[in-house]
């Protein structure tokens, strides 16, 4: 049997010390204040074992990792029909990059670049009674946890500096693939970003990836061949313009996020989440993606 508790605590103890941690995202001010020298790391294994070291109870932004959550709401609730309005290639392109929208005739390459993202949370205002409660009562099911909650202060931030994601609602708007307001639409995606959970209640959260789609408690939100779109979408375009350097090193689907976080699952085995909130250029956690290297390495654990 693998000692997770020993090799997550190694992980945690060669990268503490590391002097290069990256740089704490800045576009979101209130994310700049953020103590660059936090690590945490906690994994669920399948029979819900629990193995934490570091800052793993701390709070934190989990920014685009809730792109696989809205996702997953919307999935289960749509079905297929989802995928007429966004599409599941890799963009290759920095995560709020517009001009393939415009080549592409308003269809988002995949739904983890903040333009497919958008996409996902206009279908959830339009199908959701009350969007962004329903949105956080789904995480708190999933997680078995009524304590997570948005971060206005978080949100609003954003909000007043996100020329970059106004533009991209406008330009799906333009091309009729943006059914709500757009302020509405925005005030949602805003939001989902801006919850705030720690690297356990990720894991939590992220569990039914690793388990067919079943959440700890044993309540199935998604079938077996969703599971398995979703998984394969988080390994093709989870992380940026950096998702066949993540496949490289780690192998595992995943999703990180500018809040410094990496979610993470081998199927049937874990589901894993580091938190540092130091980013490299790419916008990916410089130590999360580390730390997962070294998991998969030390455990001689991955898809591949
Ligand atoms: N709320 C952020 C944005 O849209 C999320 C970015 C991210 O975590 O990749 O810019």
């Amino acid at each position: 049997m693998i000692d997770y508790q020993h090799i997550i605590n190694t992980i945690h103890s060669e990268l503490k010390g590391v002097e290069d941690k990256g740089n704490v995202a800045s576009y979101i001010p209130e994310l700049a204040k953020i103590d660059p020298n936090k690590l945490g790391i906690h994994l669920t294994d399948s029979i819900g074992n629990h193995y934490s070291a570091g800052n793993a109870d701390e709070l934190f932004s989990i920014q685009s990792i809730s792109k696989v959550l809205s996702l997953s709401q919307c999935f289960a609730m749509l079905g297929n029909s989802i995928w007429e309005r966004v599409d599941v290639e890799p963009s290759g392109d920095p995560f709020n990059h517009l001009s393939l929208l415009e080549f592409e005739n308003g269809i988002p390459r995949n739904p983890l670049i903040n333009a497919g993202a958008l996409v996902v949370a206009d279908m959830l205002v339009s199908h959701l009674e009350n969007p962004k409660e329903d949105f956080l009562d789904f995480i708190r099911r999933l997680t078995d946890d009524d304590t997570i909650g948005f971060n206005e202060k978080v949100a609003n931030s954003e909000k007043e500096t996100g020329y970059t994601n106004i533009a991209a609602a406008n330009l799906l708007k333009s091309y009729g693939n943006l059914k709500n307001d757009v302020d509405e639409v925005l005030d949602f995606y805003f939001h989902q970003c801006s919850i705030e959970m720690n690297c356990r209640q990720l894991a939590n959260a992220f569990y039914m990836f690793m388990n067919n789609g079943k959440c700890q408690k044993g309540k199935k939100y998604l079938d077996i061949t969703q599971v398995k779109r979703i998984n394969a979408l988080m390994l093709t375009c989870g992380f940026y313009d950096e998702a066949g350097e993540f496949a490289f090193e780690v192998g595992l689907p995943g999703k990180s996020g500018v809040g410094g976080g990496i979610a993470a699952v081998l199927p049937n085995n874990f589901s894993v989440v580091t938190w540092s909130p130091g980013l490299n250029k790419k916008g990916n956690s410089k130590l999360g993606m580390q730390a997962l290297e070294k998991l998969t390495t030390k455990t001689t654990q991955s898809i591949f």
